[in-house]
């Protein structure tokens, strides 16, 4: 059974519909395992290489070639799949998908519709605002990819690239459990962090190895509870799917459109058919591209060239038991552990790098919530400036930002002056603890020179002090003087103290 601990969001409601109604949305998303040979040949996988160098026999189609499985791709599909919680299936067989398509030499693709290598699974899926929804998975199967067909390079030729041909892709089925545009982005961005997580699929969208055809349906309100009681389909509105989206603006976009769409035909007494989209992004409309099609249209049948696929629980085991810590566990171990707010270790655990990074500075630092703030607010935004860098290009070490955070804590310099510190770091490297004592930028915690320069500054402004003794509010402008006085190096909290005993003796 799932386990439904979190408060499920309401469902998006059109608005400037004549009546309520609700979105329904299953995904089915096309992740490009992340290997270095095809699924079915030992051509390389790298992208952006010369077009058609990356090819082997099987892979274009020749006659009397073979398919050999590459079982680092099954590896990788039963590791995605238990990182999804999904079961795993000892059994499984390859099908032929036939269709006639320039980019798809075989004249078939090679897929598993019978029987899948991933059964059922589930994500959590977090909305930001607290709220979340699991998503069930419905399976996980292992496909070949097309290759590319180029129509804008030439105007009276086109060409094809095959070095996508027989690259290995995972289909994820989802369940029709997603109710909004921003929900199936999220659905999509968790898919991808788990996969990175996994080092299953990089996740990378614009080359296109994270792409989903979406499916999307409207329903009265009541509806998909009643579906879910039963899993009957019929309760249900009629789905459009729209093919290939590479990007989440336009997931959400697509989704909004096609949802008006789909109320606009009912509200004026029409049906929805049951067809392929595609989504155009600069109309910022989806128009139709076939009537859907259905599987007997392929004529599946399972594929004679390959045994069906027999893995041992032992296998899987073995994999299982070397599953790194995945990013739910990970967030609820940073709030736990090291009093992070949600959002912080949301942040934190976004990408495993940054996560790895700051337990680092947190080890050297001591101090969880500081190192969050330090990594999130000033090591993410010095990043970001600098050209968008990586964690992994950072200037600054996880040491050196634990060092910066000792330092605060230490009361050796105030909040402000570790500012400059970073900054110092940042452009310069160098020990924190070095250049505070070489540049003189130790906070001033001794109270008698506070006091000899707060005593100079009463001593030369006698009517400020007259008006200060009436009005405390005016306190401040001498805790400014003193600042200043002391080049900013004066601790606040002891010229705070300092000034109202003096201001109100
Ligand atoms: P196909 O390959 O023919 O598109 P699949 O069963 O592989 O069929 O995928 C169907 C997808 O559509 C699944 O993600 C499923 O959850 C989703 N889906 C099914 N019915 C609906 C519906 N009424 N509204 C929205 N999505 C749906
Ligand atoms: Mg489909």
């Amino acid at each position: 059974m799932l386990d439904l601990t979190y408060e499920t969001p309401k469902p998006k409601v059109i608005a400037g519909a004549k009546q309520d109604w609700e979105l329904v949305i299953g995904l089915e998303v096309h992740a490009q395992v992340a290997t270095n040979a095809k699924l079915f040949s030992g051509a390389s996988t790298e992208f952006g290489a010369e077009p058609n160098s990356n090819v082997a026999f099987v892979d274009a189609g020749m006659p009397g070639m073979l398919p050999v499985i590459n079982e680092g791709c099954v590896a990788q599909a039963v590791k995605t799949g238990l990182g999804l919680k999904a079961d795993i299936n000892l059994y499984s067989a390859f099908d032929r998908k036939n269709y006639f398509y320039p980019d798809l030499p075989q004249g078939y693709q090679i897929s598993q519709l019978y029987h899948p290598i991933v059964g059922e699974g589930q994500v959590l899926v977090e909305m930001g605002d607290g709220t979340a929804r699991v998503v069930r998975i419905e399976r996980i199967h292992l496909e070949q990819d097309a290759g590319k067909s180029i129509h804008d390079m030439d105007p009276h030729m086109s060409f094809v690239d095959l070095n996508r041909t027989g690259v290995a892709l995972m289909e994820i089925v989802s369940r029709p459990d997603i109710r909004g545009p921003e929900e199936a982005a999220a659905y999509v961005g968790k898919l991808r962090q788990i996969m990175r997580y996994l080092g299953t699929c990089d996740g990378n969208m614009q080359n296109g190895n994270l792409r989903a055809d979406v499916n999307v349906s409207v329903c009265t309100p009541g509806a998909y509870e009643k579906y879910m009681e039963t899993q009957d389909f019929s309760h249900l509105g009629t789905r459009c799917e729209i093919k290939n989206m590479n990007s989440m603006r336009f997931i959400q976009a697509a989704i909004d459109h096609e949802a008006r769409r789909q109320i606009a035909i009912i509200e004026a007494g029409g049906t929805v058919d049951q067809e392929t989209r595609l989504y155009d992004p600069d109309k910022g409309e989806t128009r139709s591209m076939r009537s859907k099609e259905e599987a007997h249209d392929y004529r599946y049948f399972p594929c004679p060239d390959l045994l069906p696929l027999e893995i041992e629980q032992a296998w899987v085991d073995d994999i299982a038991s070397n599953l790194p810590e995945l990013p739910d566990q990970k967030k609820a171990r940073f709030i736990t552990d090291y009093g992070l707010s949600d959002y912080d270790a949301s942040v934190l655990t976004a990408e495993a790098e940054n996560a790895a990074f700051f337990e680092e500075v947190e080890k050297a630092s001591g101090d969880g919530k500081l190192a969050a703030n330090w990594v999130i607010n000033d090591l993410f935004g010095a990043l970001k400036n600098d050209g968008d860098k990586e964690i992994e290009d950072s200037p600054v070490s996880p040491a050196q930002l634990g060092g910066i955070i000792k330092l605060i804590k230490s009361d050796v310099i105030s909040g402000k002056i570790a500012k400059e510190l970073f900054e110092i770091v940042y452009a310069e490297g160098g020990d924190p603890a070095e250049i505070v004592e070489a540049r003189g930028m130790k906070q001033v915690t001794d109270t008698g020179a506070i006091e000899a320069a707060l005593d100079e500054i009463i001593a030369a402004n006698p009517a400020q002090v007259e008006k200060a003794k009436v009005n405390p509010k005016l306190a401040g402008w001498f805790v400014g003087q003193v600042m200043k006085a002391t080049g900013g190096k004066a601790n606040p909290k002891a010229v705070n103290e300092l000034v109202s005993k003096k201001l109100s003796s």
